[in-house]
């Protein structure tokens, strides 16, 4: 009997789950390139959905130096570095990484997904233990889900809950790691570092940051949530991408000379699969140089943010406990925020709503991105949109 099944029909009530509960995510199609402007499905709208916190992604020094190098090494890097070799836009990326960062060293990865999926299970061993900020992100979740070390986790960015779980297993384990979200991207706060770094050095333990929303964000000129604290040589594994302010696309780690030599032997991603492509490595490293010789485009994110979030506060609007561009509008109610999302597309602003399971539950928020690219103009068409919304759904006065 050869009747043709359809094994995966499951997947099909499942969908329909998702539908019913309002947590189907429906992907809008762009016709333009990232910037501070997009078409959207065809609608010319306001853009405040993406991490592009510089106006890097379609900036004219990006372009025309992935271009130049695609000429000089065409675009893809062949195989996996180790087999067939590494090419030297790779390695000027790193040093140029390092150098931005004051490492000693960094490695590249695919992505910053590849870069916690490389690097955490290349240092965590069997007998050890990971301590991780209760709402870290997903890629690192998924990166000590491919260790065989026990968990911890400690209250979100609470130092004292940390200090307890420490104490609790001190001595317990061959090593103990400390992971974290530097930049939480759903509220916008910065991880108390400072102290993180302290107690880790108190109980001996190994501290990982992932730096992905503070990497051309916080610190002087963009250089990350280690140059914030001023915690140079103290935070043993920094972990960032080149998708948010650098515009581009990649992931790295930087640390010790000794780290890196480790991860580029043990870093599966590195070892399994193939680099960032020529153009991809050719527009970061004209990023690096960018943030490197001017703060110009950082002080202008800061100026925006800054502005944009005195004013929503000023309308009524609950922006959370955000220290940084990241300006969650806090909604409560998950219908209501995916209508207000709604209003304020046909309005001519595209920023999407954030629903359970991605936040909790009653915090359903939309989430403004903010950007250097962003002119006054913008900021106050955005404002003035979002406080008639606010005004005919009842959220503000
Ligand atoms: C966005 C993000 C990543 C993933 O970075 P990609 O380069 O897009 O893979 C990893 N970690 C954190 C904390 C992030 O916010």
């Amino acid at each position: 009997m050869t009747t043709r099944t359809n094994k995966l029909a499951w997947l099909e009530a499942e969908l329909a789950d998702l539908r019913e509960q309002g947590r189907y995510t429906t992907i809008r199609t762009l016709d333009s390139p990232q910037g501070p402007w997009l078409i959207v499905d065809g609608k010319r709208a306001l853009n405040f959905c993406s991490n592009n916190y510089l106006g890097l992604a379609n900036h004219p020094r990006l372009v025309a130096a992935a271009k130049a190098a695609m000429d000089r090494y065409g675009v893809g890097p062949g195989a996996v570095r180790t087999i067939a070799g590494t090419m030297t836009l790779h390695n000027e990326l790193e040093r140029k990484l390092a150098e931005f960062k004051g490492a000693e060293a960094a490695v590249t990865f695919q992505s910053g997904f590849t870069a916690n999926a490389g690097a955490i299970p290349a240092l965590v061993g069997d007998n050890d233990l990971v301590i991780s900020d209760r709402l870290n992100h997903a890629s690192i979740i998924d990166g000590v889900r491919l260790t065989k070390a026990a968990r911890a986790i400690y209250e979100h960015c609470d130092p004292e809950s940390l200090r307890e779980v420490l104490e609790e297993n001190y001595g317990r384990y061959q090593r103990i790691f400390i992971i974290t979200d530097g930049v939480f991207s759903m509220d916008g706060d910065i991880a108390p570092l400072d102290r993180i770094v302290e107690l880790a050095e108190e109980f001996n333990a190994i501290t990982i940051v992932d730096d992905a929303h503070g990497e051309g964000v916080l610190g002087r000129g963009g250089r990350g949530i280690v140059d914030h604290f001023g915690l140079h040589g103290r935070v043993d594994v920094e972990i960032g991408t080149m998708s948010k302010a650098f515009g581009v696309v990649g992931g790295v780690v930087a640390g010790s000379k000794v780290l890196i030599e480790w991860l580029k032997q043990r870093g599966r991603p590195f070892l399994f699969s193939s680099a960032m492509t020529v153009p991809d490595v050719a527009a970061c490293i004209a990023a690096v140089e960018l943030l490197a010789e001017s703060t110009e485009l950082v002080d202008r994110l800061w100026a925006n943010a800054r502005y944009f979030q005195a004013e929503m506060r000023r309308l009524g609007f609950d922006l959370g406990r955000t220290q940084t561009p990241i300006t969650p509008v806090i909604l409560g109610d998950e219908r209501l925020t995916q209508q207000f999302s709604r209003r304020l597309y046909e309005e001519g602003v595209f920023a999407t709503a954030i629903t359970f399971p991605t936040v909790p539950k009653g915090l359903a928020r939309i989430r403004v991105m903010l950007s250097a690219a962003h002119s006054q103009e913008d900021l106050d068409q955005g404002l003035e949109i979002f406080g008639r919304v606010g005004r005919e759904l009842g959220v503000v006065g």
